[in-house]
């Protein structure tokens, strides 16, 4: 076994390689060998300093390995099918252990909340202080301890790292799903037929695009720049695009969503953009009694000017979204599986740094000038 492991290591601004020691295993734990590691919307937020973080940490909550070495109740348990994993099992899972006693835990249950008061979660772990010894919990390292309570998925055969590794930006996307309702040939709700104005050309926006086709939206439009992400959604199924380049301000995009929508709006619009305007915007394009979904604004913009009115004029349900339970990971693990031969999947992974570089994927995610980024080991 190695002696050391090297990590990226986050400060508030800057990065730093550093390194561990390569621990011993306590009975329920695994080590994984790091393959690749996504870098997310968040991670950026974090080095920015607008998320709370207890600095410093080893950044990566959206993992894909392999089975390094293993503990016997940890090879019976962590798999979510009860698989035995072994040494070599390429694996990816969930970034949050539920604490288990939170009003959450107890009443919506460990399985299908996202909202525990107190996760563990990967990624997030503060890499000096010693209750979070031996301190490599985070995937932009070459190796990751996982605890007891980590939940494991094997990934199949069939699907590359690279596949696996968006796992984590399509589960982030589930509150379209949730504007599904049981009667949607009454126009309650997302269904079958619909359109669907996706706000954001980044892996959140190409995934929701995603999400919205295979749930049966007749037309998607994408509203976002720069040109080349714009092309490279309409490889995912996005029937029209708005660059928001050409169409620069608010009042000319929501006429133009009008104007492809025979002046009557979408019936569903979901935010993927991280910008504080974007949801006042998304509210003029939703037609009356659609539906607006909120998924971008992942860090707090603090207040910003809005009209209640228009909501209620409007009709308009919604729906926020923190996060995705662990059983998204589940069910969009099969929806990858199953679309990859109709979505280009691995051409979103523009990026491949090396985790002595983890600096540049972030100031790449910055400058638009990748789609999806990811850290490798070396
Ligand atoms: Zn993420
Ligand atoms: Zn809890």
């Amino acid at each position: 076994m190695p002696k050391k492991v090297k990590a990226a290591v986050m400060y508030p601004g800057r990065m730093e390689t550093r390194s561990f020691d390569y621990p011993e295993m306590k009975e329920g734990e695994m080590i994984v060998k790091m393959h690749i590691s996504g870098v997310c919307g968040s991670d950026k937020h974090q080095f920015d300093g607008h998320l709370q973080v207890d600095f410093p940490v080893i950044p990566g909550h959206e993992n894909v390995g392999e089975v390094r070495e293993t503990t016997p109740s940890a090879s019976e348990k962590m798999e979510v099918h009860g698989e035995r994993l072994q040494e070599g099992d390429r694996i990816l899972w969930y970034p949050d252990i539920s604490c288990g006693a939170c009003y959450y835990c107890r009443f919506l249950g460990t399985w299908h909340s996202a909202q525990c008061e107190h996760p563990f979660t990967y990624g997030y772990v503060n890499c000096e202080r010693e209750e979070f010894r031996p301190w490599i919990f985070g995937g932009w390292s070459e190796h990751v301890l996982l605890r007891p309570g980590t939940r494991v998925w094997k990934i199949p055969d069939e699907m590359s790292d690279e596949v696996a590794v968006l796992l984590d930006t399509m589960a982030s996307t589930r509150a379209i799903a949730r504007a599904q309702m049981t009667y949607p040939n009454e126009k309650e709700g997302f269904g079958y037929g619909d359109t669907v104005v996706i706000q954001g050309a980044g892996p959140v926006g190409i995934m929701a695009a995603v999400r919205a086709k295979v749930l049966g939206a007749d037309k998607v439009i994408m509203i976002g720049a720069p040109d080349w992400r714009l092309k490279m959604a309409e490889e995912f199924g996005v029937d029209q695009t708005i660059s928001i380049e050409t169409f620069r301000s608010p009042e000319d995009r929501i006429a133009e969503i009008k104007k492809m929508t025979k002046g009557i709006g979408a019936d569903l619009v979901a935010d993927c953009t991280g910008i504080p305007s974007a949801f006042s915007e998304a509210v003029e394009m939703a037609r009356k009694s659609g539906y607006v979904v909120e998924i971008g604004a992942y860090t707090d913009y603090g207040p910003i000017p809005f009209n209640p009115w228009r909501l209620v004029d409007r009709d308009l349900t919604v729906i926020g979204q923190f996060y995705c339970p662990p059983m998204q990971y589940e069910t969009d693990l099969k929806l990858l599986r199953n679309t990859m031969d109709r979505f280009p999947y691995e051409t979103m992974l523009t990026h491949k740094v090396p985790l002595a570089k983890a600096e540049e994927a972030i100031s790449a995610h910055r400058a638009l000038r990748s789609m999806k980024a990811a850290i490798t080991p070396r």
